[in-house]
């Protein structure tokens, strides 16, 4: 005997019915949408938080540096970015979508842009 994964009743049948009826399917299945796209537009909500503020540094020829420190004031969530790269030399870029950023010693940051 199986219990309805959104109502807890027990379900009567087939053994491997794992909801009561196309309700009870349906409204757990919604659920769980909504669920995972709120993590995803937090996320992506994160994510554009952060390419506005690294967009927004003074760039010359695609380069700008600045301070982690100032990042951070400006409201940047270092732990959000869209890739990491990781170069022959051992440097290691975080991009989040065209800009990426290497920290440097004490608090410095340099940002490179994609052309
Ligand atoms: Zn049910």
């Amino acid at each position: 005997m199986q219990n309805c994964l959104e109502c807890g009743e027990k379900i009567i049948g087939r053994s491997d019915k794992k909801f009561c009826n196309d309700g009870c399917r349906n409204a757990f299945n919604n659920k769980n949408n909504k669920d995972s796209s709120n993590l995803m537009r937090n996320i992506n909500n994160k994510l554009r938080k952060n390419h506005r503020i690294l967009s927004e540094q003074k760039f010359v020829d695609g380069k700008a540096k600045t301070t982690r420190s100032k990042l951070t004031t400006e409201g940047i969530d270092f732990e959000f970015f869209t890739s990491l790269k990781i170069y022959k030399n051992g440097a290691e870029y975080r991009f989040v979508y065209d800009i990426g950023y290497k920290f440097l010693e004490e608090d410095w940051i340099l940002l490179v842009r994609k052309e």
